[in-house]
């Protein structure tokens, strides 16, 4: 079967790679370069454990200082568009405790077998990608939130988690070093030995160079805008290149997805919830982290990869304004310069956007949508965590797409809307 995936992010790459297993001609279209979307700097990190959604009823009460505090990591610019408030709707209507517990469970579930997979593909693949594996240490400011991280902590045990400790700031330092001469007070921290991180740009390098070498056709620099279809059944993606002819689509186009769906009739609840990062030289090696930090109250992530320190963070509902404030490059830089003072060249920050295609609740959109056409298959929605879940929504499309009958464009087993 010929499927055309989408979107040459971390969603349609690894879902590209799994089709190509299985033996599908495929080919992938991308309106710009591989990683040219969320995929290309985000935090780098594999945040197997930590999968609490944005839409947890906690938010409520952090909500003023979030909105109101200039040094706030969360920006909402309100506009007249419909789709912002629908979806700012939809987010508050999910701040239940109900439907963070099982979205926390579902995100778990995900995040173990999307890393069972990416190890495996790691391994026998050899991806050359500063994959690491030393841990992460949420740090928390003040006793409150720590409560509320060890809540966390004892929900997600009872939920069958990895292995996770709550510690003190003497045994948090002693975890990593680098955090004993910060000029920022925390007063402990959730450890989790078994988390990860990688450079999100290099494995989809990396496997685009593997597609490419296995016969998989790129079409980049190509969009897509809209579906020709033949009654329910999309015969071609139309694009600025001319149609793109396929069997089966799949949808993995980021935060842009809800605009192609709209195409085809269907509406999605995305919307991009903007981010920043920077990836600073490390100059005194001591002082930089090699565990990946968070810092809670500030919501910025710090993770080694290679000899750099990525560190990432920020939440706006700003629309699809792509533009970089230095504000937000100074804020972010600042804050590694507090907790980790000498650690980093400061000079040359390599600033960096993206938008995170995120669902109300947290939960990727992966399936085919009830009233969409019969042969297009949606794999977005992926929200903060789009690195760590990636393969395992890519092997739920796979599956899909394994019981699809070409011959009537219809799928076979029933309609999967939610991962
Ligand atoms: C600041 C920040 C930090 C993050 N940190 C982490 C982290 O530490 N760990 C983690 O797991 N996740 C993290 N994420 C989330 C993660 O980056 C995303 O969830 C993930 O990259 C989404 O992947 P994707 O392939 O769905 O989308 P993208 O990477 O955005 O890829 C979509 C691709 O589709 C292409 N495209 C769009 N429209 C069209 C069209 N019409 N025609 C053709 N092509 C099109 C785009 O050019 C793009 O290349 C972070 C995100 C941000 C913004």
């Amino acid at each position: 079967m010929h499927v055309c995936v989408l979107g040459a992010g971390i969603a349609g790459l690894s879902t590209a790679y799994l089709l190509n297993k299985a033996g599908h001609s495929v080919t992938v279209l991308e309106r710009a370069s591989v990683a040219a979307g969320a995929s290309g700097g985000n935090g780098g990190q594999l945040s197997y454990s930590y999968v609490q959604p944005l839409a947890d009823p906690g938010i409520w009460k952090q909500l003023p200082r979030l909105l109101l505090s200039p040094s706030s990591p969360l920006t909402v610019r309100p506009s007249i568009d419909v789709k912002q408030w629908r979806w700012v709707l939809s987010f508050m209507r999910a701040c239940t405790t109900t439907r963070s517990v099982m979205t926390t469970a579902h995100l778990l579930d995900l995040a173990a077998s999307s890393r069972e997979l990416f190890e495996e593909i790691l391994k026998a693949e050899k991806l050359a990608c500063n994959f690491t594996r030393t841990g992460k240490l949420v740090i928390y400011g003040d006793n409150a939130s720590f409560e509320a991280g060890k809540r966390q902590l004892s929900l997600q045990r009872d939920l069958g988690g990895a292995p996770q400790q709550a510690v003190t700031r003497d045994q948090a330092i002693d975890i990593e070093p680098a955090l004993a001469r910060s000029q920022r007070s925390f007063v402990g921290g959730i450890y989790t030995a078994s988390e990860c991180a990688a450079d999100c740009r290099l494995v989809c390098e990396e496997l685009f160079k593997l597609l490419q070498a296995r016969g998989t056709r790129f079409l980049l620099e190509t969009t897509a805008s809209a579906f020709a279809l033949r009654g329910k059944t999309i015969v071609a993606a139309r694009t600025d290149m001319g149609d793109v002819f396929a069997d089966a689509f799949v949808l993995a186009t980021g935060a842009a997805s809800a605009q192609l769906a709209r195409s085809v009739g269907i509406r999605i609840p995305l919307y991009p919830l903007k981010g920043y990062s920077v990836t600073l030289d490390i100059k005194r090696a001591e002082a930089a982290p090699k565990v990946s930090i968070t810092d809670s109250a500030r919501k910025v992530v710090f993770a080694q990869i290679g000899r750099q320190l990525r560190v990432a963070g920020m939440a706006e509902l700003v629309g699809t304004d792509e533009s970089i404030p230095p504000s937000r490059i100074r804020a972010l830089t600042k804050a590694t310069e507090s907790l980790f003072p000498g650690a980093c060249q400061l000079g040359m920050p390599r600033p960096w956007t993206g938008m995170r295609p995120a669902t109300p609740d947290g939960l990727p959109i992966v399936g085919r949508h009830p009233s969409g056409p019969r042969n297009l298959i949606l794999n977005t929605g992926h929200g903060a965590l789009g690195f760590t879940l990636a393969f395992a929504t890519a092997a739920q499309v796979a599956a899909l797409l394994k019981d699809f009958d070409v011959a009537s464009a219809r799928l076979a087993v029933p309609v999967a809307l939610r991962a």
